[in-house]
């Protein structure tokens, strides 16, 4: 294997629920790096699902996938990439709100551990509305998540709460 084919990549977040937004970033970083670690975050924002159902469901929705490894993650981002031996970390920018976000984030990261490198996709457009929180509220309130996750995603969240 080549220095190129052992470079990886990990794609961290909330995935609460993973949705179709996430799922095209992870297909596009396929295409630049032969391995991804989709990198799932314990704590965070005030969510639906636990790490443990989000993991699994993330894992149903990219069987298919060649190159893709689900994990749990705690603590420091860097830590963590650091950790696993990754030589960037991908994100995805929808606005820009997620921009300056994103700024924030990577310019504290730098500061902490400046090799790990940052690398942006811009949403497509057609995608680039899809929020984790608006699936929840669509999804607390009945609505069709058919356009919006994975149908993996949409059959594992009508299992998880069947009352929805
Ligand atoms: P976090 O809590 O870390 O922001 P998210 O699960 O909300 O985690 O998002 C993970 C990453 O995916 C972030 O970089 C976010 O900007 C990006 N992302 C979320 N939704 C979309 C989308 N619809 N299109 C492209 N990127 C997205």
């Amino acid at each position: 294997m080549s220095d190129a084919q052992k470079r990886f990549v990990v794609y961290p977040g909330s995935f609460d629920p993973f949705t179709l937004g996430h799922l095209d970033i992870l297909e596009r970083t396929l295409r630049l790096f032969p391995k991804v670690v989709v990198l799932v975050a314990e704590d965070g924002k005030a969510g639906l699902l636990s790490m443990q159902q989000r993991i699994a469901l993330i894992q149903a929705a990219v069987s298919g996938l060649a190159g893709v490894e689900v994990r749990g993650f705690s603590g420091l981002l860097v830590d963590a990439v650091l950790d696993i031996g990754a030589v960037a970390v991908v994100r995805g920018l929808r606005c820009a709100g997620d921009y300056e976000h994103e700024w924030g984030l990577a310019g504290v990261n730098s500061l902490l551990a400046s090799q790990v490198e940052f690398v942006y996709f811009l949403a497509r457009p057609e995608l680039a509305a899809i929020s984790s929180t608006l699936v929840r509220d669509v999804f607390k309130h009945g609505g069709s998540l058919a356009k919006l996750v994975p149908g993996e995603i949409d059959a594992g969240m009508k299992k998880e709460f069947p009352s929805r």
